[in-house]
C-alpha cells in the first residue's frame, strides 16, 4: 500500500488526489488524526488509518511490510516535532516498510525553522529504513494565501532585502512526492525541490500591481520591524521571530536555488508564481 500521513492537510490532499489518478483507491492509505475530515476520502474507497504523532501506540498496525510511506512533517508549533516524526519512523521500521519519504526543508536553509527537519533527517537516515528526503522549498501559497494585509495597505512587507525565492505550488511538491511513491529507484536519494524560477519581493509586488491594477510596493524592513508588525497584528512573538529568521535566510539567498529536481521528478515545469497570484485573486 501507499501510505500518506497528514493526508487531510493542504499538501496531503494534493498528494492523495494525484495518487488517485495513478493507483486504485484501495491501494492508498490516508493516515489522519481527525477522521471526520477524511469522510470524503473514505467514501472514495481510500483506506483510513487514525493515528496521532503524539501517541506512538496509535501508530501500531498502521504500516505493513512493503508499504511505501510519505511522512508529511507535523505542523504543531511548540510540540516536539522530532519526537513526533521519530514515532512514525519507528513504527514504519518495525513494520518493515519498503520506503519512507519525508517532507524536509532545503539543505541550504540555516533558519531555526530548519532545525527540526535536519534532526528528523538524521533520525531517518540512521534508521535503516530505505528513505527519500524530499527537501521542499517554499510554497507559493505562503504568500498568495495571505494577501489580505497586502491589499489592505498596497504593500508587501518583508525583511528579505533583495533576496529571491524559488517557490512552487503545493501541487508541484505533491507531484514530486507522488513520482517517488509510484516510481522506482529513489531509495536513499535526497531531492532539493524548488520552483524553476526565483523571484524577489519587488517583482512579486510588481506582479500584484499588474494583476490588480493598483500600485502595490515592496516595503523592505528590518527583522526587528517585521517582528513588531506581526506581533502588532496578533501573531505570537515566537512565531514572528521564526518568520523573520526565514526572511533573513531569503535575504542571504538560501531559498533561491533552482536546481530543477522538482520539475524533473514531476515531469513538467513548476507553476509560475503569477498563476498562483491569479488563482488567489479569483477567490
Ligand atoms: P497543514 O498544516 O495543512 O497540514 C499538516 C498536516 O499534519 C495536517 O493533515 C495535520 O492533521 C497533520 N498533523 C499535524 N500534527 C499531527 C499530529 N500530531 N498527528 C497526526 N497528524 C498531524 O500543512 P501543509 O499541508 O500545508 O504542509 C505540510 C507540512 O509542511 C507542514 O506540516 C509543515 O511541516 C511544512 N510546511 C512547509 C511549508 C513550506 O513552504 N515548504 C510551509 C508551511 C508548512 P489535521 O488535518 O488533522 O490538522
Amino acid at each position: 500500500s501507499i501510505v500518506v500521513t497528514g493526508a487531510t492537510g493542504h499538501l496531503g490532499r494534493h498528494v492523495i488526489e494525484q495518487l488517485l489518478e495513478k493507483v486504485p483507491a484501495d491501494q492508498v492509505t490516508a493516515v489522519v488524526r481527525t477522521p471526520e475530515k477524511a469522510a470524503g476520502l473514505a467514501a472514495r474507497g481510500v483506506r483510513i488509518a487514525v493515528a496521532d504523532y503524539n501517541a506512538p501506540e496509535t501508530l501500531d498496525g498502521v504500516f505493513a511490510p512493503g508499504d511505501k510511506v510519505l511522512l508529511i512533517s507535523g505542523s504543531e508549533v511548540g510540540k516536539d516535532r522530532v519526537g513526533q516524526h521519530r514515532a512514525v519512523i519507528d513504527a514504519a521500521r518495525a513494520a518493515g516498510v519498503a520506503l519512507l519519504a519525508y517532507t524536509s526543508a532545503p539543505g541550504s536553509l540555516t533558519a531555526a525553522l530548519a532545525d527540526d527537519h535536519r534532526a528528523t533527517e538524521e533520525v531517518l537516515t540512521s534508521s535503516g529504513v530505505p528513505y527519500v528526503l524530499l527537501r521542499n522549498g517554499w510554497y507559493h501559497e505562503n504568500y498568495t494565501e495571505n494577501l489580505a494585509p497586502v491589499l489592505a495597505h498596497d504593500a508587501v512587507v518583508a525583511a528579505a532585502g533583495d533576496g529571491r525565492i524559488a517557490s512552487a505550488a503545493r501541487a508541484d511538491y505533491a507531484a514530486a512526492a507522488v513520482a517517488v511513491l509510484t516510481g522506482e529507484g529513489h531509495e536513499n536519494r535526497t531531492y532539493e525541490l524548488s520552483g524553476d524560477e526565483a523571484w524577489s519581493f519587488a517583482e512579486y509586488a510588481a506582479e500584484l500591481s499588474r494583476q490588480t491594477g493598483r500600485e502595490i510596493v515592496y516595503n523592505a524592513v528590518s527583522g526587528e520591524v517585521l517582528v513588531g508588525i506581526l506581533t502588532g497584528a496578533g501573531m505570537p512573538e515566537g512565531f514572528a521571530t521564526v518568520l523573520a529568521g526565514v526572511d533573513a535566510s531569503i535575504a542571504k539567498g538560501e531559498l533561491a536555488g533552482t536546481g530543477g529536481d522538482l520539475s524533473r521528478l514531476a515531469g513538467r515545469p513548476t507553476t509560475p508564481i503569477a498563476e498562483a497570484v491569479a488563482a488567489a485573486l479569483k477567490d
